[in-house]
């Protein structure tokens, strides 16, 4: 036992073994070429046809011989970005620190990528690392093998050729996948070291294709989840959407949490997971966000990162209102601190972090259902979105059913029917609200939207 594990620790690391990749027939693999997508095929062909090496690589590849449907289709090749582009017409150069092709064939476009070469000291180019030994600059053409040794982890190293019907595998991922492991290519410790977002990568592929995290790779995650902090907040938020919208967040953020992964990522959900409510709140979302990704309906990020951070807001809002604080000024202020938090973590776009504002804001205007209110929430261009939320607060408990049911009810009644429903307004707020209106800076009608 002990034998086999070294040999396999010492197997891996050397060199000359790297460079003979096990060739699996299709009888093995089962992958059929009609898998596909034509446009990728045809892509293939051409560089091949023009005297290069070329293979459908990464995500791709994984996602069909674990029986999902891939996102895109990337393709690897031997001929330089120039080289490439003179293959096809419709094709542009995109990328400056690494140049990567895309080619236009009909509605698809293929990105085309030339093999990286080693960024160790064994390839002769250092690579530029920060301080933490994250890689800054990895911009090296190099061989197939080199290219293999790059990539994350043994799954996502595998070559497939569409003309030979076989897949060029340096790193046993077919083997890993059929055994259902993610493992890493080489020291997952300083993998991690170059590039942190690997320990989500693990997290996030571990739970969409049902796999378990090889225990080497999995166990530095624990002590080295605070490089995390270093990775630039662009970047992270891109992977975290990846993460909430992969169709399998509430696995992925269980995991995130097993691993300890959580902390610093979302400060929201350390606190959020460990009250009842907000883990009640978190999950339905995430659980509903699944669903609609797994039925293919797109999902929105503003709602996503709304629901993430609701909680958050509610207990910076709540003290507030406890200390006589008006409830919309202060549920700005509450918005707006959470919001400043996360920034520093995450770059949420200034476009989504107004998505999340819309249908945070429309949130106490649900409230009233008297008077002419309610008309004016449903022309809110996010109405259905606060609805949404609404209705996920109904059921984790926080608000009460019958708020829910009425709004329901009132959206789908008919014009006498909304005329019926509206509650009476308590006694002398009509009047005192008209009179105070010129001396209130924000009432809910008037609050920003
Ligand atoms: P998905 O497309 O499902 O999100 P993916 O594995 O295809 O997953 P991409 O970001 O599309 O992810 O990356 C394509 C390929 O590039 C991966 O399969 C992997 O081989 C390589 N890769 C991506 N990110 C990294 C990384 N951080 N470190 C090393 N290799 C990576
Ligand atoms: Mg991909």
């Amino acid at each position: 036992m002990i034998r086999k594990f070294i040999s396999r620790v010492l197997g891996r690391k050397k060199p000359g073994k790297q460079n003979e990749p096990a060739v699996i027939a299709v009888a093995q693999h089962g992958l059929q070429r009609e898998e596909i997508s034509r446009a990728c095929r045809r892509t293939v062909e051409t560089l091949q046809e023009n005297g290069y090496q070329a293979f459908i690589v990464g995500g791709a590849v994984r996602d069909l011989l674990a029986g999902l449907t891939p996102k895109d289709f990337d393709v690897a090749t031997n001929a330089t970005p120039e080289q490439v582009r003179h293959c096809f017409r419709r094709s542009r150069i995109i990328g400056r620190r690494f140049q990567i092709v895309h080619v236009n064939m009909g509605a698809e476009t293929i990105e085309v990528t030339t093999f990286r070469g080693h960024h160790g000291e064994q390839g002769g180019n250092k690579a530029q690392v920060d301080d933490q030994g994250r890689v800054l600059r990895d911009n090296v053409f190099g061989s197939q093998a080199e290219d293999a040794a790059r990539r994350d982890f043994t799954v996502n190293a595998l070559y497939y050729d569409p003309t030979s019907e076989t897949i060029v595998d340096y790193h046993h991922g077919v083997a890993d996948l059929q055994q259902k492991t993610l493992r890493m290519i080489g020291d997952p410790k300083t993998r991690y070291r170059e590039d942190p977002v690997r320990m989500l990568r693990a997290v996030r592929l571990a739970a969409k294709l049902g796999l378990a995290i090889d225990p080497e790779a999995r166990r530095p995650i624990r002590e080295m989840g605070s490089l995390i902090e270093n990775v630039p907040p662009s970047r992270l938020f891109d992977e975290i959407l990846k993460l909430l919208t992969s169709g399998h967040a509430v696995r992925c953020v269980t995991q995130l949490r097993e691993e300890g992964l959580h902390h610093g990522l979302l400060p929201l959900l350390d606190v959020i997971l460990d009250q009842a409510l907000g883990e009640r709140f978190v999950t339905l979302a995430l659980g509903s966000t699944d669903r609609r990704v797994r039925e293919g309906k797109p999902v929105s990020p503003g709602f996503l990162f709304a629901t993430l951070l609701w909680h958050e807001v509610l207990s910076k809002w709540e003290p507030l209102k406890a200390a006589g604080e008006p409830a919309i000024p202060s549920l700005f202020q509450a918005m707006d601190e959470v919001l400043d938090v996360q920034a520093e973590k995450l770059a949420i776009t200034r476009r989504i972090a107004g998505d999340i504002k819309d249908i945070w804001a429309l949130q106490p205007r649900f409230e009233q259902r008297s008077g002419k209110r309610p008309y004016g929430v449903l022309q809110q261009p996010r109405f259905k979105a606060g609805y949404d939320f609404l209705l996920l607060r109904v059921g984790s408990g926080e608000v009460g059913n019958e708020v829910g049911e009425w709004w329901t009810d009132f959206l789908h009644a008919s014009d006498e029917g909304r005329a019926a429903m509206l509650l009476p307004q308590a006694p002398g707020t009509a009047r005192k609200r008209r009179r105070r209106r010129p001396t209130t800076d924000v009432t809910p009608d008037s609050a920003p939207e």
